[in-house]
Formats: structure tokens, sequence, C-alpha cells
């Protein structure tokens, strides 16, 4: 996937405050606000960032933890991880393939099939309605 490069300043200038803290910074946000938490509907949702498409809603479900959690990405590309020391844990962190926007983490504590629990943060995303 071609990456996309853009300067601190042109993130700023083009993301909220608190996209930008997550995002570029890689901040989360507190659980249980996010506004894509308990979001239901059909469709895709989207990199805040740069607007590639990352999960889609058949794949999300409630974990309990207050983020939006999805047990896989819409296609494996999409996001890339490594592994994240930050905080006294090992963690797995995941970003856009795009433009390597800080997403959330995932956890192998997720439901079947995968196994996997892909923990993003509202903010990093965009939901686009789908035909439903
Ligand atoms: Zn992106």
């Amino acid at each position: 996937m071609a990456k996309m490069h853009k300067t601190e300043e042109e993130w700023r200038a083009e993301l909220t405050p608190e996209q930008f803290r997550v995002l570029r910074q890689h901040g989360t946000e507190r659980a249980f606000t996010g506004e894509l938490n308990d979001h239901k509907g059909k469709g895709i949702y989207l990199c805040a960032g740069c607007g590639e498409e990352l999960f889609a809603s058949d794949d999300k479900f409630d974990s309990g933890s207050g983020w939006p959690s999805f047990t896989r990405p819409s296609e494996a590309q999409q996001v890339e991880t490594h592994t994240d020391t930050s905080h006294g844990m090992i963690r797995t962190e995941v970003h856009c393939s795009r433009c390597d926007g800080h997403l959330g983490h995932v956890f192998p504590d997720g439901p079947a099939p995968t196994g996997q629990r892909y923990c993003i943060n509202s903010v990093s995303l965009k939901f686009k309605d789908g035909d439903s």
C-alpha cells in the first residue's frame, strides 16, 4: 500500500486536537467515552486520518472494554502492528498501513474464529453507513 506522508503541521491543521493526540502521538481516549463504542450500524469504519477502510461492522463485537472492538481488519493489509513496550507492558500496537496513524492495540483474547481483539480508539475511526 502506498504510504501517505504529511508533516506534523499538516496533520495538526486537519485533525481535531483529540484526533491528533491519539493518531499522531499514540494517545488513548478514555474508556467508554468514544462515540463509536456502542455504535451498531452496518457499514465500514474508516481511518480518521486518511479515510482508508479499516474495519467492517460485521467484525465488531461488544468486548465490554469501553473501546470499539473488532475480531479482524476488513483486509489484513489495512493495518500494521508493532511491539509496544510503553507503560511497563508488552502490547501489540495497531496502526493504519497508509498514514501510520495510531489506532489502538490488538490482544489475543478475542472471540472465535480469529481469537483476536482489535481494541481501537473511536477517535481514530470514522463510520461510513453501508447498504444493509
Ligand atoms: Zn490512515
